[in-house]
């Protein structure tokens, strides 16, 4: 089931366009046993795309290609397909008539441009655009099956999960879905993880392959089997890991922290309040990012000056200018005046130093204080991790999201988040 990529476009040469696409591609077709295992990207030049092409088509039984299907004269795809088979280009009478309907539904008279998009190499099979003006198409070259899909992201998508999927289910009869699990850990670093693995599961079973992944800001451990047989033993090494990484383990699959505590909340039927400063407002938009966050969020301040601080969140100047912004007694009181404000049950206030500029010796750069939870039960640590400005905010905010996690859990643990750099 081995696939091969070719990613088409200028703008991916020069980095005006970062290539997302093919890790969307290889992880839609993973989790229906597809394997990407070749990927090359090529600029808008033909004789460059016949000639990788070619080799990739001797290599490989399936070619994705993407990009270049668009209505421009740099969209060269169907040109160099057809060229490469030895086919005159031709007008489909499928894809011109979704480019019709295409435009009736806009409002849009189409042009010579457009009708572009409904030239095919002679006998290829249209692949159904639900999203977007070009269609995709498969032709057969040389054995291998060439399925072309669109640069635009939101366009792939929907192909992908449509015909595209469908393509390779009928050339790959047998292929199977992955049996997956992945758990989302936070709070431990990947060595550690790795290590406590090696350390205290030493016979793991040869049939459940164990992969880690260390993302920002949460660790994943992927658990794979291949067969429905082996799934009692997945859930035995799932349980295993379990035990060993107790509340580190924060969700599974593609949950986020932002998703468990908007759950956690409405669970209990109560809401949060936040007062950010070096976080700049990045904990509310990660639970605003949630689908009914309106249900659990009240309200976020994002009080980054010490005069807002104090006209704000009642902040006291004495303690601003005898503490310093960043502070246990500035983090207690922007938590108190948040909770005041609104009318939720729970905040996360922070104030630390993201840097690079405006650390000292006392207080480094990466110097942050939190403080969390309700107002009958409030706690404030100390934090320091230095590092670049926005890894420092990304991290922090879940840190953030995290410590009110365990509160919500009735966990009582704080991790050491930075592995031991906790002054
Ligand atoms: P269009 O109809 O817009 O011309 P197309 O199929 O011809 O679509 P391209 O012209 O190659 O596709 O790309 C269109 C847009 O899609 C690009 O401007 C870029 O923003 C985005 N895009 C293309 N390739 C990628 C990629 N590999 N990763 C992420 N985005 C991409
Ligand atoms: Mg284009």
């Amino acid at each position: 089931m081995h696939i091969a990529l070719l990613l088409t476009g200028n703008e991916l040469m020069t980095g005006d366009t970062v290539d997302t696409n093919s890790a969307m591609i290889a992880q839609r077709l993973a989790s229906d046993g597809f394997d990407v295992v070749h990927k090359v990207t090529v600029g808008d030049s033909q004789s460059l795309l016949i000639e990788e092409l070619k080799q990739l088509a001797s290599r490989y039984p399936v070619i994705i290609v993407n990009g270049g299907l668009g209505p421009t004269i740099d969209d060269l795809t169907s040109l160099v397909v057809a060229s490469l088979c030895g086919l005159p280009l031709v007008e489909h009478p499928d894809a011109r008539k979704h480019l019709d309907e295409w435009c009736i539904k806009r409002g849009y008279t189409s042009n010579q441009a457009n009708l572009k998009q409904a030239l095919l190499p002679a006998g290829a099979h249209v692949l159904a655009n639900p999203v977007g003006s070009a269609v995709g198409f498969a032709v057969d070259y040389d054995g291998c099956t060439i399925l072309t899909t669109p640069g635009v992201p939101s366009e792939l998508r929907a192909m992908l999960a449509g015909d595209v999927i469908t393509a390779l289910h009928k050339k790959f009869p047998d292929a199977k879905a992955r049996l997956i699990r992945r758990l989302k850990i936070f709070g431990l670093g990947e060595s550690q993880v790795q290590q406590r693995v090696v350390d205290d599961i030493p016979s793991w079973p040869e049939q459940v392959q164990i992969g880690f992944r260390a993302g920002l800001p949460l660790l994943e451990l992927k658990l794979e089997v291949e067969s429905d047989k082996a799934l009692p033993l997945r859930a035995q090494c799932e349980h295993q890991l379990r035990a060993l990484f107790g509340n580190y383990i924060i969700g599974e699959n593609d949950e986020t922290l932002a998703e468990i505590v908007v759950a956690l909340l409405k669970a209990k039927g109560q809401k949060l309040t936040l007062a950010e400063s070096c976080t700049g407002g990045a904990i509310a938009a990660q639970i605003t990012s949630v689908a009914g966050a309106s249900d659990v969020f009240d309200a976020g301040i994002v009080s980054y000056s010490n005069a807002i601080k104090h006209r704000v969140l009642d902040v006291p100047t004495e303690v601003l200018a005898r503490e310093g912004a960043v502070s246990r007694d500035v983090a207690l009181s922007m938590a108190r005046g948040a909770l005041r404000l609104s009318a939720a049950d729970f905040v996360i206030a922070v104030t630390g130093i993201a840097g690079p500029g405006g650390g000292s010796d006392e207080k480094p750069v990466g110097t942050v204080w939190i403080a969390w939870g309700s107002s009958d039960n409030l706690k404030v640590e100390k934090f320091c991790y230095g590092v670049a400005r926005s890894r420092f905010q990304t991290m922090i905010t879940a840190v953030g999201l995290d410590l009110l996690r365990r509160q919500l859990q009735n966990i009582d643990e704080v991790p050491n988040y930075f592995r031991g750099k906790r002054p």
